[in-house]
């Protein structure tokens, strides 16, 4: 259990790395974590710019979007946070990029084939359809798709992953980017893939768990 001020910790310096490796836009994207306070969750505010966000910038919003601390406005994707959390209740953080590979991605309707390790670790990540952002439609759609995979891929917006640290959660938004890209690269270059042999795919998949 992480204290709130350890929740506005961890949301800053996540936000400051996901930033800088250019997986959220200047005011695209929004990550939580839960803190002391079990029906609470620390946020984004909406549209700040998030390439100098401060600890005093969060706010503590309860499921229906109450305010309890700070004094931004909650980021606009608040139902898709708690919708997640439902979904995977063992999950203590929520990051939701606008990642450009993995974006990309779900648009043109990618699959991941076996390209290297963490392509079987992200094979069962499921494609949502667009919903409007900041409705409740997308958030029961995200958590519809979380409950088979920790990330699932926003078709025309973004992604969203949960972890049950706020590391796991940048982990899984970083990897389904940089393996995306990966994708991205070697149909760039054509030719046939060397794809990882069945019998490894069905071995490794069982130790995608304990990623
Ligand atoms: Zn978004």
């Amino acid at each position: 259990m992480r204290t709130d001020a350890e929740a506005r910790d961890e949301i800053v310096q996540i936000t400051n790395e996901l930033f800088s490796m250019g997986l959220l836009t200047p005011t695209g994207g929004n990550i939580s974590a839960r803190g002391a306070d079990a029906d609470c969750v620390w946020i984004t505010p909406s549209r700040l710019y998030k390439g100098g966000l401060a600890a005093e910038d969060l706010v503590c919003i309860r499921s229906d979007g109450t305010v309890v601390a700070g004094t931004n406005t909650p980021s606009v994707e608040y139902q898709m946070h708690w919708a997640s959390y439902a979904a995977r209740p063992e999950s203590t953080a929520a990051v939701h990029t606008h990642a450009p590979v993995a974006t990309a991605f779900g648009i043109t309707n990618q699959t991941f084939p076996p390209i290297n390790t963490d392509a079987i670790f992200l094979a069962d990540t499921k494609t949502v359809p667009w919903f409007m952002p900041g409705s409740s439609e997308l958030a029961e759609a995200v958590a519809e798709a979380l409950k088979a995979s920790r990330g699932a891929i926003l078709q025309c917006h973004g992604l969203m992953t949960v972890g049950k640290t706020m590391r796991d959660a940048a982990t899984r938004a970083m990897m389904l980017e940089e393996t995306a890209k990966i994708l991205l690269y070697c149909k760039q270059f054509g030719g046939e893939l060397a794809l990882i042999p069945n019998d490894w795919v069905e071995r490794l998949a069982q130790l995608s768990s304990f990623l």
